[in-house]
């Protein structure tokens, strides 16, 4: 009380310096919460949240302050509250380890496990020392039958000095450990049939995307104390200021999206209010917002984009700018599926430029005749400034921080995106493209590469339209393309819509405003135009999931036939796969497994072959993210054993050729020498290894 009151003394001086000011009022604050009596019960909490809200006031920079305003929210149950207070702490100041354990608490009481383990293993890789989140972490385990789990978790609390009740863990890890001797009522899975949490060394070990490729990372620091790779991950998590972890486990969270080969539902567009609502209607315990919430757009503007890069390379497309829906030949006299487009480049400050002054010229004209997209062409030629490369991750730190923040399912890296297993860079596809638009720019019809997923995000101000036909109706329009003598994979077409609608071909058609999130799922037709001035990013994601496997390696099947190369290397992302993901999917486990098989025999068979006609082949190995290689004539994807002509071998560039196409520039084979790349041994070793991973209620 005495303190108190000095406190309030303290308050009434004039011109106190805001920061003493802050500070006093967050102790006062604190106070209130937690010494009882100090006045009555009654206004305890709402005097804490006054004093705490009036700290902040005079320094709203203060995590500190942020984080007791979460707890006096939380002991009150202003669940909403807590979290945004939690939030706005973690955003002011260092990571913390008390306020990660509080956000876990939080989410517990919420009944969102896989959040709250997200939080609670932040709070012990910033402090392996921090007894209470250890402890949680232990009884969400053990609420979710893992006692498993929940006795490492004990067992790390009473290790910390600052544990205050000891005794009582060790009690409860002895009553674990004998109930979980006990074949009758002990098991691993233990539970009662509910979705188990992932364990306390997966939870540990999965979250950096480069220790991805190599597994014994990960399970050897597991609830030990924390290695490089714990180190890495903290530098990480405070960099960030965010959770990073990923599960495959995560996915089943979005059913509809993703998982459904029936289903008619190929693309999702999610409201632009927040990328929240999207997971909360779609969570199983809608409660809280997830960890993650794209909070600036405004990194992607135009105006951003050039104060960060204005000399960033983009490509230029230069197209006829035609009447949203139809697509029409130069002189507009007939409708046509071919669509016209030439390519030069030029830099994002030169677009930016254009984009602006077209828009600047766009109002000079609305003022005359508001008919021009009416009329029938001739029509004028406009820009669209695509592909630009955002892979850079020094140039665009900033930009692909903010991503990281996406759900899970949308990132750009997540151990759940099967384009974070291949090991190295596919641009484009497992890095972020912007796209810069004016009215009437086009991306015309296409599939992703290899049937993979996407995300697109439009970042405005401008709004774009889509067009897309689910998966299995492509073979249709494939054929239309043939009729229009265009290549469906690599000609560029925009589909009339007559045509589709005779077919009986379902078109969705919708709007995509800034902010909007577009998912394609796998295989997913589609083909988009701006209607106004708008930047766009994008990028591949493949769920793990046995449609998205099965599709993609029918598409890379395909591609073959076609002569067209498959962007994803599907052997290689199989035998990493194989390498470093544990398997509860049946289905999906028996198609990776016959690929290994295939490409098992495939290997033996030309190797006995070239033994027996006296090739000798030169041990080349593999250096760590070497990317898949392709034969340079016919761009098909070679494994394992590599064609190299002899002169290239001598330089060290290494020109790759299939084995079909080195025998044709040489018969014998005399021309080249045949590098290998795996041994047997370890291949079958990885074949034995790779087993199908029981899942708990199958
Ligand atoms: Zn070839």
């Amino acid at each position: 009380i005495a303190a108190k009151e000095a406190y309030e003394s303290l308050l009434q001086t004039e011109n106190l310096p805001a920061q003493v000011k802050a500070a006093t009022l967050q102790q006062l604050g604190w106070m209130h919460h937690t010494v009882e009596h100090l006045v009555d019960q009654g206004s305890k909490d709402s005097c804490a949240i006054q004093c705490l809200q009036k700290s902040l006031e005079a320094d709203p920079n203060s995590g500190l302050s942020w984080y007791f305003l979460g707890r006096c929210y939380s002991s009150i149950g202003k669940v909403q509250d807590a979290f945004i207070s939690y939030r706005q702490s973690i955003d002011k100041s260092e990571a913390s380890a008390d306020t990660w354990c509080s956000i876990g608490v939080l989410y517990q009481q919420q009944n969102q496990p896989m959040d709250a383990l997200q939080a609670y293993i932040c709070a012990v890789q910033l402090d392996h020392s921090h007894a209470a989140a250890w402890m949680d972490l232990g009884m969400l385990y053990e609420s979710c039958g893992q006692p498993h789990d929940a006795i490492k978790c004990y067992i790390n609390a009473t290790r910390s000095k600052a544990c205050t009740n000891t005794a009582a863990l060790t009690h409860r890890v002895k009553l674990l450990q004998a109930r979980f001797c006990n074949p009758q009522t002990g098991s691993v899975a233990g539970g009662k049939g509910g979705k188990m949490l992932p364990s306390i060394e997966e939870a540990w070990s999965l979250p950096i995307p480069t220790e991805l490729t190599s597994r014994q990372g990960g399970l050897n620091t597991a609830a030990g104390s924390p290695g490089p790779q714990a180190q890495q991950q903290m530098q990480f998590v405070s960099l960030l200021n965010i959770t990073f972890f990923f599960y495959p486990s995560t996915f089943p969270h979005f059913p509809s999206l993703s998982l459904s080969p029936t289903s008619f539902l190929s693309f999702a567009v999610f409201p632009p209010s927040t990328l929240l609502s999207l997971a909360l209607s779609l969570s199983l315990h809608p409660s809280l917002p997830p960890l993650s919430l794209l909070s600036d757009l405004g990194l992607f503007s135009t105006k951003t984009l050039v104060e960060a890069n204005p000399d960033h390379l983009v490509e230029v497309r230069t197209q006829l700018s035609q009447p949203t829906d139809e697509n029409w030949d130069l002189s507009g006299t007939r409708k046509m599926w071919r669509c016209q487009s030439s390519q030069s480049h030029t830099t994002i400050a030169k677009y930016a430029q254009y984009q602006a002054s077209s828009f600047q010229e766009s109002l000079r004209v609305s003022r005359g005749s508001g008919a021009a997209w009416r009329k029938k062409g001739p029509f004028k030629h406009i820009k669209f400034g695509t592909n630009i490369d955002l892979s850079d991750n020094r140039k665009w730190k900033l930009h692909l921080q903010e991503l990281s923040k996406l759900p899970a399912f949308a990132r750009v890296v997540s151990a759940g995106n099967l384009l974070s297993h291949v090991g190295h860079t596919i641009l484009g596809m497992n890095t972020v493209q912007l796209y810069m638009k004016v009215p009437g720019s086009r991306t015309p019809g296409h599939q992703e590469n290899n049937n993979f997923c996407s995300v697109n995000i439009n970042i405005g101000p401008g709004d774009c339209e889509w067009f897309s036909v689910p998966q299995p109706y492509w073979g249709i329009i494939n054929d239309f393309c043939d009729k229009n003598n265009i290549n469906f994979l690599m000609g560029s077409w925009w589909p009339n819509l007559e045509d589709l609608y005779e077919a009986d071909v379902p078109v969705y058609r919708f709007i995509q405003r800034p902010g909007d999130l577009v998912w394609l799922n796998t295989g997913t037709v589609h083909w988009v135009q701006a209607i106004g001035w708008c930047n766009n990013i994008a990028w591949n994601v493949g769920p793990l999931t046995a449609y998205q496997y099965k599709l993609a390696a029918e598409r890379y099947e395909w591609n073959k036939l076609q002569s067209v190369k498959s962007i994803v290397p599907m052997i290689h992302l199989s035998w990493n796969m194989a390498r470093n993901i544990k398997v509860s999917d049946s289905k999906l486990f028996q198609m990776i497994k016959y690929c290994l098989l295939r490409t098992l025999k495939q290997c033996q068979i030309l190797r006995e072959f070239l033994q027996a006609s006296g090739k000798e082949l030169v041990w080349h190995g593999r250096t760590r993210d070497e990317p898949a290689h392709y034969c340079s004539i016919c761009e098909v994807e070679v494994f394992a054993l590599l064609f190299v002509t002899s002169e290239s071998n001598s330089r060290k560039t290494y020109v790759v050729h299939c084995q079909d196409c080195a025998r044709r520039g040489s018969s014998n084979l005399d021309n080249f020498v045949v590098l290998e790349q795996y041994k047997m041994d370890n291949l079958t070793q990885v074949y034995d290894d790779f087993t199908l991973v029981s899942q708990q209620g199958d």
